[in-house]
């Protein structure tokens, strides 16, 4: 690292043992960082090709108002859309509020009063809780009589296919749930390849059923995406990955041609579905956000193996490790003290673009149990595929972390988080020159 950059970084409030630390943990991750951008390279290549294909003009880049009758440019996005996950039909709309709202959408659409709904990654995404009923309340799949059931993955994070075929025997079962990534449990994300077994487990089983994956942080992490290898349908959020940063909000399903119309029945109203929904200003950061996912994919992807590294380096439990497969960008680190939480989130914090000077405390957030820390300085609100982290503040104090628009933006985030660990005197560094 040349002088320049290292007055740069302490500038950043990054000291120098800091960057003496990092360096050769950078260098051992090299060969992965690497494959990140392949990974990248592909992820371009597909889009490009989609966007090719699809006869993307000026024109579509405007906006419709109203009905959104006619709109050629929200129309040929979603075609894109569809042909980069590789699925028949894509719905992806501003109006789609969340992440949470696509996955309501998708459930609504396809489950009837009287069917089961049967998730086998075990207790999905905590959000959902409501949607289903696991927590009463009104207006949850529960009270339209549409039941729930679950298989639990087995202690080493793999599917358990004999509790699936045996709930599988129950003729009300009508649609399988897999959610791709963690999100806050503790256990592994899903690859594709693992998802793309299941599908087919499934789809011996019971033809009639189909898989829904909640691809939320998984998109263009691999290779292939699920709906590329038998899964039906792929739901996810527009200021996760998939947005690249520039979508100003909006989620997506994606999938089976008839399965996207029943979903998108569900989102305007019986008879109209997706021929209604003004893009309204949308478009443009739409098709460019989509064009920047795979790189900024890449970023983040890169952000969380170097946190990975550099904190398993000193000792913390990360998870993945440094050396583990990838399907998706969050990252979990056990920091086992409330002031190394406390610290790691302040890092983030000065570290961003914006509301830098803020201080994150921990606070007492609706729905969950115990005080939780968050820092985010977003462009957009609430878009985690900016650089964030968050954590309840519990043992073992474990924060999330996710995102980063840009490779340098995602690393000086990270070294500044070690270098307030540092400085709250959580963790000791040696001098520069001995490391
Ligand atoms: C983020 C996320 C959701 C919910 O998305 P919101 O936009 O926060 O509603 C659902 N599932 C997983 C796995 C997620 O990561």
């Amino acid at each position: 690292m040349n002088e320049e950059l290292k007055k740069r970084y302490e500038r950043a409030g990054i000291p120098r043992e800091v960057l003496a630390f990092a360096e050769p943990v950078l260098e051992a991750i090299e060969p992965r960082l690497a494959a990140a951008d392949a990974a990248a390279e592909l992820g371009q290549l597909k889009v490009l090709e989609a966007m090719r294909a699809e006869r993307v003009a000026a024109d579509h880049l405007g906006e419709s108002t109203g009905y959104g009758y006619d709109d050629a440019g929200r129309d040929t996005f979603e075609r894109v859309f569809a042909r980069v996950f590789g699925a028949e039909k894509a719905l992806v709309r501003a109006q789609i509020a969340s992440g949470t709202h696509a996955l309501a959408i998708c459930l609504f659409g396809m489950l009837r009063p009287g069917d089961v709904m049967l998730a086998i990654s075990g207790k999905p995404y905590d959000t959902l809780d409501e949607v289903i009923g696991i927590v009463p309340a009104t207006g949850s799949l529960a009270e339209y009589e549409i039941g729930y059931a679950q298989a639990d993955l087995t202690p080493e994070g793999g599917f358990d296919f004999d509790r699936i075929s045996m709930e599988l025997r129950d003729p009300s079962v009508k649609l399988v749930h897999i959610q791709r990534s963690r999100g806050y449990a503790h256990r592994p994300s899903l690859t594709v390849a693992q998802i793309a077994e299941a599908a087919a487990f499934v789809h011996e089983h019971r033809p009639d059923v189909p898989v829904m994956v909640d691809n939320c942080y998984g998109e263009f992490v691999e290779e292939k995406e699920p709906t590329e290898v038998g899964a039906d349908l792929i739901v996810g959020s527009l200021i996760k990955n998939p947005g690249g940063g520039l979508a100003p909000t909006g989620g997506y399903i994606a999938g089976r041609a008839d399965l996207v119309d029943k979903c998108a029945y569900r989102l305007t109203a019986p008879g109209l579905g997706g021929e209604l929904g003004a893009s309204l200003g949308v478009n443009r950061p739409f098709y460019q956000g989509l064009f920047l996912a795979p790189t900024v994919t890449a970023a983040a992807l890169k952000g969380a193996l170097f946190a990975s590294a550099l904190y398993a380096k000193l000792g913390y439990g990360a998870s993945p490790g440094p050396l583990e497969p990838r399907t998706d960008v969050i990252q979990s680190v056990d920091l086992n003290t409330p002031g190394a939480l406390c610290a790691f989130c302040r890092g983030i914090q000065a570290a961003a673009p914006v509301d830098s000077f803020v201080e994150p405390i921990p606070w007492d957030m609706p729905g969950y149990q115990d005080p939780v820390i968050m820092a985010a300085g977003a462009f957009i609100s609430g878009s985690s595929i900016e650089l964030s982290a968050d954590g309840p503040m519990r043992v073992p104090y474990t924060v999330f972390f996710q995102g980063g628009l840009t490779w340098p933006h995602a690393k000086a985030g990270i070294l500044r988080s070690l270098a307030e660990l540092a400085a709250a005197g959580e963790v000791r560094l040696p001098p520069p020159e001995f490391s």
